[in-house]
């Protein structure tokens, strides 16, 4: 569900959501519109992506829903540095003092290049060092693996949403692998966006290089960063004591597929010069 700017400014509990055990240790948290995943490493919570600033009471009762006391929050990582994922983090490392991940090649999302992180898109007011400004503990590389208790996180680039978009790829306590393709939507690679903002073709380029890298990855469970792009919810509506159908080890690479074909569909009907 995309929520227009002027709602999701004024009522935010519209799209509150239900949490609930997605497999293994991995949790949904996020509203109707963003997801936020919550991984319970056994040596402390964590979040993968915190929604826009103003779910930040629904992201906390959502941890607490599930049984979980959001002061264990330890670690928060970021798929990318726009405003709708990193809205909480904030007032969350302030009030938790949770350790942050954010893309290397996104920092100056969160500064010097500002309107890059859609804050005025979606009628956010963003002005460092004030509102919600944060200086990331740890800069993410592709190739870096990040170790957080019982789970680890290998890191690839999956850049072109924005500069820095990772894909992140959980290896969970029980075997099964999931991934999240940080940045699918293509709204930062229309010639109107790249032409409003100086881009040219280098994101659309980066996209579709680093979609076909991403190609094969062995992944059981695929994430959305927002619920739409994967059927989250229809998933949840459909698992069973039997069936868990966030379970699909040839998801991964439809995804891709569709990746591949929507970038096609740019360069036909909306070139971007070089
Ligand atoms: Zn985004």
């Amino acid at each position: 569900m995309n929520v227009p700017a002027n709602d999701i400014m004024r009522s935010p509990w519209l799209w509150d959501k239900e949490p609930f055990q997605i497999a293994d240790n991995m949790y949904y948290v996020g509203n109707k519109d963003v997801s936020c995943h919550l991984f319970d490493t056994g040596e402390g919570l964590l979040l993968l992506d915190a929604s826009y600033p103003q779910a930040s009471y629904q992201l906390l009762e959502s941890v607490r829903a599930l049984g979980f006391d959001p002061h264990d929050i330890k670690w928060i990582l970021h798929s990318h540095g726009h405003i709708d994922h990193f809205g909480c983090t904030r007032m969350l490392t302030e009030k938790f003092g949770c350790k942050t991940y954010f893309p290397e090649l996104d920092l100056p999302l969160l500064d010097e290049k500002r309107e890059l992180n859609w804050h005025e898109e979606f009628g956010i007011p963003y002005e460092p060092p004030y509102d919600l400004y944060f200086k990331p503990d740890v800069l993410m590389k592709p190739g870096d693996v990040l170790t957080f208790g019982n789970t680890t996180v290998e890191c690839y680039a999956a850049g072109g949403h924005t500069p820095g978009t990772m894909c992140l790829r959980f290896l969970l306590p029980g075997g099964l692998v999931a991934a999240m393709h940080g940045g699918v939507g293509v709204n930062t690679l229309s010639s109107a966006y790249s032409k409003k903002r100086g881009i040219g073709r280098v994101w659309r380029d980066t996209f579709i290089r680093d979609v076909n890298n991403l190609v094969g990855l062995k992944v059981d469970i695929v994430l959305g960063n927002h619920p739409d792009q994967s059927g989250t919810f229809k998933k949840q509506a459909g698992m069973t004591a039997d069936c868990n159908p966030f379970i699909d080890p040839a998801e991964w690479d439809r995804l891709m597929t569709t990746l591949q074909k929507r970038w096609q569909r740019l360069e036909e009907e909306d070139p971007i010069q070089g």
